[in-house]
């Protein structure tokens, strides 16, 4: 029996009035289930290398921000440990403490893709056919482009659970040229919001190619995803401030939106965008002709900060991570920081849809039927919304200026999967959903907001908190997040809790508050803590 075996020492004490919490055992025994899932031999322990391979397999990489607490756990244990490589129960449980609920998640297959391994091995045979495609040019129109390797192709892939996979030069920097596009829009609406951006810049396909000399008959660039569009996005971010500290920002949001991950920036680009840049000048001039631009506008800065945000290096890997961020509205995967509002994603991935792959974006649409964008370094970045973003970077382009290998990729893919937007409609046609289906074991937030405050999954509580967690709710006993933190000593736990404003003096059934239950447990940090933040505590007593 697998609470058998668990000594949470309530029943000794049940008719003293100090309890531990119920909750204690139920966590137990789910550390129980996660240990007994990893085949314990006989002598009830497992090598500490099943972890990580179990890890690993459901898509979860050891570098991951979320599991660095677990990484610390396991080699301080290493150290110690007689047979450094098996961990018994105990240790186990103190290894995936600090990470409770991610590793909960990806060993009980309840991540966004439950079966990663298959579904990886279907995008390994998927890249592989596309790179038999040799056909089609680099962009030659600067040397920078012209003179870069064209047998590359990387593919990777990140769900909004944060699910990886690279592929061939997924790790190769390359610059963003147009796939830059979406991320300057989403700032300029975060910054200035929907009515302001869109008095300058409309939302309709031009129907022309992305530079071409023409704006809507209100003398404004179609949309932000063609070039004279995200010249005017570009002004609107943080206009009057100094160009450096411009640019700065701009890094400071993709850096966030790819999981922490730094773009590099090509200064010969940049400087070859620069010099060859007489569309781009001439566009800018009928947009000013036009009055289009908000006043003060200076357009030499204003083509400049374009040509810096298109000479910005990323990876396929860490531009997946951007895509994933989109598919998870707005909310990075790996790091749980909010960048963007939903709303703002919502109004980015509607252009994508429509416009963010040339002139091929209706047929796009049509056939792939999934926001993206392309750029003329040959990188395609695809959104599959609340499930995953990828990215696909090879440079040889078809006569549109989309990658030739890209499209093949995306073209094989919605026929393997049913990602295509209108799959849902008629249920797929027989093609593969590899996602969890929405009822598929996802336990209530309040729930593992329990479970991570006692276990002291600090950062499984603050990705609760962004995914809108009541952390003040208490349980059928009265019971909250914070007297299962204080009860089991989580002072960072509690210190957090306490900067999220949580009711510092809930009375459980038992008329007890988290300053009670951490005197009882002897947890003096905890208890400084309580009692800083209420002077100490002395709560009325709640009727039951
Ligand atoms: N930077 C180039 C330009 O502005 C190309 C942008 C793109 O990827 N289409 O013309």
């Amino acid at each position: 029996m697998v609470t058998a075996s668990v000594n949470n020492g309530s029943t000794a004490r049940a008719d003293a009035a100090p309890r531990r919490p119920v909750t204690a055992a139920a966590a137990k025994s789910r550390e129980r289930v996660l240990f007994e899932a990893l085949q314990p031999d006989p002598q009830d322990s497992i090598p500490a290398s099943s972890l990580a391979a179990a890890l690993e397999a459901a898509g979860l990489r050891l570098d991951d921000p979320r599991l660095a607490d677990t990484r610390r756990a396991l080699r301080s244990v290493a150290t110690e440990h007689e047979i450094p490589d098996r961990l018994d129960f105990a240790e186990f449980g103190r290894v995936i403490k600090p990470s409770i609920l991610i590793i909960e998640q990806a060993l009980q297959r309840r991540l966004a893709i439950p079966e990663f391994g298959q579904f990886a091995a279907e995008l390994q045979r998927i890249f592989d056919s596309a790179a038999a495609d040799r056909s089609g040019k680099v962009a030659d129109y600067i040397p920078q482009l012209g003179r870069v390797n064209p047998e590359q192709f990387g593919v990777a892939f990140c769900t909004i659970d944060g699910q990886r996979v690279s592929l061939g030069d997924a790790a190769v920097p390359f610059c963003l040229q147009s796939t830059s596009k979406p991320i300057t829009y989403c700032i300029a609406l975060e910054e200035r919001g929907e009515d302001v951006v869109h008095r300058h810049v409309g939302c309709e396909p031009s129907g022309q190619s992305f530079n071409e000399l023409t704006l809507n008959k209100q003398g404004r660039p179609h949309n932000p995803l063609i070039n004279a569009g995200a010249i005017m996005a570009g002004s609107l971010i943080r206009p009057g401030a100094d160009m450096a500290d411009r640019f700065d920002h701009v890094l400071e949001m993709w850096q966030r939106l790819a999981g922490g991950a730094r773009p590099g920036f090509s200064n010969p680009t940049y400087l070859s965008e620069r010099r060859t840049a007489d569309r781009n000048f001439a566009l800018g001039y009928f947009m000013r002709e036009k009055g289009a631009f908000p006043e003060g506008t200076d357009l030499v800065e204003t083509l400049e900060f374009y040509f810096q945000c298109c000479s910005l290096e990323l990876t396929a890997e860490s531009l997946s991570v951007v895509a994933a961020t989109l598919a998870n509205g707005g909310v990075c995967p790996v790091t749980g920081d909010r960048v963007f509002q939903a709303d703002t994603v919502q109004k980015c991935l509607s252009l994508m849809s429509s416009c963010g792959m040339y002139d091929f974006s209706g047929e796009w649409a049509f056939r792939i039927g999934l926001p993206a964008k392309s750029g003329v370094s040959g990188a395609v970045m695809v959104v599959v919304p609340n499930v995953l973003g990828f990215c696909t970077w090879s440079p040889r382009l078809d006569q549109i200026g989309n990658s030739v290998r890209g499209i093949a990729f995306c073209r094989e893919l919605v026929r393997t999967f049913s990602f295509h937007h209108y799959d849902s409609v008629g249920g797929g046609h027989g093609r593969k959903d590899p996602r969890q289906k929405r009822d598929q074991g996802r336990r209530s937030l309040t729930v593992d907001l329990y479970w991570a405050a006692s276990e002291g999954d600090l950062d499984g509580i603050r990705r609760l908190v962004v995914s809108g967690v009541d952390v003040d709710e208490p349980d059928y006993d009265g019971r909250t997040a914070l007297h299962l933190a204080a009860s089991e000593g989580q002072s960072h736990v509690v210190a957090y809790l306490l900067t999220q404003g949580v009711t510092a003096t809930p009375v459980d059934r038992w008329g007890n508050t988290p300053a009670d239950d951490a005197r009882r447990g002897a947890h003096t940090a905890v208890v400084e803590l309580l009692d800083g933040a209420n002077g100490p505590a002395k709560a009325a007593r709640r009727s039951v």
